[in-house]
């Protein structure tokens, strides 16, 4: 079977390609953005709460620091799950779940169909593994995201059982039409299932106990783990979203993916399912660098926020200010509305 996308092996700019060449990369990677956290934490003005720092907590933190700020702790840490939210980690469990159905029946995965993929994993999330004897054995999938869904089962929540499957459905479809089907055949999902743990890793800590956690959002790698860092990591939308943001969104996995691999990766290829569109990103120490700013960006302003909180000396109106729960108090967001920028980034609010 060959590789509709071409080889997963890129080597990236500026490197060799030589075994242990992205290990080094990725090791100075670490060193550099745990010394820069470092400081950030021993500098601010209150001990800092736990930060998760995704691509979610980057991307508000470097398009208005005011805002992530005044989320308060909530914010700052694990957001917890929404159906929008778990569209991805939804559909990537389920899409294992299927292709691990098709290893134990021992034929070729069948092209899943969105929705009854999502439901035949729901119902999994529920029924014992097999070899339990049928009844109260562990369950057959297991995983955080999963744990959620069977709660809103159990407590009968049927409109977030429907959202997160309609959400979910909508992610498979696009993961599959872009990525073609069967899968690339070195193409390995990431954070899919419970145990065994997922490898590699997918999040990091800059020390041991460090109340900052960075969290990869990768849905795939594409080609082996190899100390020449010859692979690349996917990341699939379910919509076209924010291009201008498509860069730092291709910065910030890159580097969360080589400080939590341990390996900086040779590529990142972003995708969208409503487009069918496909960027494939070179990682360079360029984009290595921006993707270690944005990181340590969401450490500064949490830092900065158990001293001074919401501030709107920070703020950065953009079309966000029309959905912005802090716009009542934020005279910039206002000025930006009640201009021209209303008119801008979809229908006003009237
Ligand atoms: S209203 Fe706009 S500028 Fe003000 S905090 Fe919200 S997003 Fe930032």
């Amino acid at each position: 079977m060959t590789d509709r996308h071409g080889p997963p092996t890129p080597r990236p700019p500026g490197r060799s390609g030589r075994t242990g060449e992205a290990v080094g990369v990725a090791e100075r990677l670490r060193g550099s953005v745990a010394e820069r956290i470092a400081e950030l934490l021993a500098g601010a003005a209150h001990p800092v709460g736990d930060v998760y720092v995704g691509w979610h907590a980057a991307r508000d933190a470097a398009t208005c620091p005011a805002r992530y700020r005044g989320q308060g702790p909530e914010g700052w840490a694990f957001p917890g799950w929404t159906a929008p939210l778990a569209a991805a980690s939804v559909g990537r469990a389920a899409l294992a779940h299927h292709l691990d159905e098709a290893d134990r029946s021992g034929l070729p995965p069948a092209l899943p169909d969105p929705l009854p993929t999502i439901r035949l994993w729901m119902r999994a999330l529920r029924g014992p593994a097999a070899g339990s004897g049928g009844g109260g054995g562990p369950p057959l999938e297991r995983s955080a995201v999963g744990d959620w869904v069977a709660d809103a089962w159990a407590a009968v929540d049927t409109a977030t059982l429907t959202a997160v499957a309609a959400t979910a459905a909508r992610w498979l479809a696009g993961f599959v039409r872009v990525i073609g089907w069967p899968l690339p055949p070195k193409l390995g999902l990431l954070k899919a299932s419970g145990p065994p743990p997922p490898t590699p890793g997918t999040s990091w800590r800059p020390a041991k106990a460090s109340p900052v956690k960075v969290d990869m959002g990768a849905d795939a790698r594409l080609g082996r783990v190899t100390g020449a860092g010859r692979f690349g990591l996917l990341v699939h939308r379910v919509t076209t979203g924010d291009d201008a943001s498509l860069c730092d969104r291709a910065a910030f996995e890159a580097a969360a993916g080589g400080l939590a691999i341990g390996v900086a990766p040779a590529e990142v290829l972003v995708t969208a399912g409503d487009t069918g569109d496909r960027a494939r990103v070179a990682v360079d120490d360029g984009l290595l660098a921006r993707g270690g700013d944005l990181i340590t960006a969401v450490v500064r302003e949490r830092a900065t926020a158990v001293d001074r909180g919401f501030d709107a000396a920070d703020a950065s109106p953009s079309p966000a200010c029309r959905r912005c729960e802090l716009l009542a108090t934020c005279s910039p967001g206002q000025a930006w509305i009640a201009g021209p920028g209303r008119w801008r980034g979809g229908l006003p609010v009237l």
